[in-house]
């Protein structure tokens, strides 16, 4: 195994040794490490990706850990980058300072604040704001446009130099970070002691029943390490002094949930009924046990074999075949699919994409205009739950006599009428 991979022997959330593999997930290279031309003689290794059910709590997860340094300190994603997440950020300030109530001067914390991004929009508000990310460059960027970020890993001796310095926070934030994290344990240890007594931290993820629902596999990758669910979450919130208060569903990346939870005992705030009704669904779906993700893995497999058969025959033929995205679930979708040999190129929109190269498998990022030069005879759409919207755009490309294939979740060929 690489040098760069630590295998956790216990649960994230519980401690629990039961590990079970449930998901086989093609082992890729680090998903976002798209490169320029200037990069393409480094090597680039491929991890493992097989996801974990711990048989004591419940909770799926990744249990080989790729070292934090090489996957985080030349994160280029940055926030700002990404409009409508912008746009949400915007709601989302604005919804939890009208539900918490948060003063002026009230002190937000964001663990993972990436650009400063929401914490401008707290700022705005009249809240003092702090941010924390590992990533030197974009928190260096962040405090340079006023949003002051330290650019650490959070942790409980963090925590306690925040608090000392800008007293109890009123609210810490946590997107994503709150599955990117393999120390969870000691990241909820550091809320509980920067959150003043009636302090609320409020965290976002992907929702472990939304993955399976929606076939959103290609959301694995090895940032993303916990595939979160209520119950064992509560279990974990409780075992260190917190308190699950409420929870939301959201739309963010195809079904995610917004988390609310407080000290305890010190917290009053009443839990909601749906903490209980999420966690009594959970149980009756058996999101805790293992067969739902094996009918789950043979889904994918069906629809692997499906996308395998037309790529693989049209390639007989002597059709061309592209791809269309290049996003970190392109990369989870493209190993796991076993198609990156199989492509000429890919497109993509995003401008701070195109003239990279995608992970390991090098394929080249081009502007989506290509499809009218370079004429594919077949296009897959690897950025499948945008499907729509790109097969609207490129009505052009279907009328010249090109082929969209949409690999998920049902696989479907989309031709002009
Ligand atoms: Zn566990």
């Amino acid at each position: 195994m690489s040098a760069h991979v630590t295998r956790r022997e216990r649960c994230r959330l519980c401690d629990g040794r039961q590990l079970e593999l449930v998901l086989p997930i093609a082992a890729s290279p680090i998903a976002d490490a798209y490169v320029p031309a200037s990069r393409l003689g480094e090597p680039q290794e491929r991890y493992p990706l097989d996801l974990y059910l711990c048989r004591d709590c419940g909770h799926v997860q990744n249990v080989d850990v790729v070292d934090p340094d090489v996957l985080f300190r030349d994160y280029i994603y940055v926030t700002a980058s990404s409009l409508g997440l912008v746009e949400h950020y915007r709601q989302y300030a604005e919804t939890v300072v009208r539900q918490f109530g948060l003063v002026r001067d009230a002190l937000v914390v964001e663990i993972g604040s990436n650009d400063g991004s929401l914490l401008g929009f707290f700022r705005e508000r009249g809240c003092r704001v702090v941010g924390v990310d590992p990533a030197r460059r974009i928190a260096e960027e962040a405090s340079a446009r006023g949003i002051p970020t330290l650019p650490e890993f959070f942790g409980s001796t963090l925590a306690a130099r925040i608090r000392a310095e800008h007293g109890g926070a009123a609210l810490v934030a946590a997107n994503n970070v709150f599955a990117h994290a393999d120390d969870l344990a000691d990241i909820v240890r550091g809320i509980r002691e920067l959150l003043a007594d009636d302090g609320v931290f409020v965290f976002e993820v992907s929702y472990l029943g939304d993955i399976v629902d929606r076939f959103l596999f290609d959301t694995v990758y090895h940032e993303h390490v916990s595939y979160h669910s209520i119950a064992p979450l509560d279990r974990f919130f409780e075992r260190l002094g917190m308190q699950l208060f409420d929870v939301q569903r959201i739309a963010s990346k195809g079904g995610s949930i917004r988390g609310f939870a407080q000290r305890r005992p010190e917290g009053c705030r009443p839990v909601s009924g749906v903490v209980t009704a999420m966690i009594a669904d959970e149980r009756s779906r058996g999101l805790g046990e293992p067969p739902i993700y094996r009918d789950y893995a043979s889904a994918i497999d069906e629809r692997k074999a499906a996308v395998t058969r037309i790529v693989d025959e049209a390639r007989t033929a002597g059709r061309r075949v592209a791809g269309y995205g290049a996003s970190t679930t392109v990369t989870t979708l493209m190993w796991h699919f076993d198609l990156t040999q199989k492509l000429d190129f890919l497109a993509d929109d995003n401008p701070l994409k195109q003239g990279l190269y995608a992970p390991r498998c090098h394929l080249p990022v081009v502007p989506s205009e290509v499809l009218y030069t370079r004429r594919p005879d077949m296009v897959v759409i690897l950025a499948w739950n945008y499907a729509d919207p790109i097969i609207k755009r490129h009505q052009r490309y279907l009328a010249e006599g090109g082929t969209f294939l949409v690999p998920l979740p049902e696989p479907r060929l989309v031709k002009a009428n």
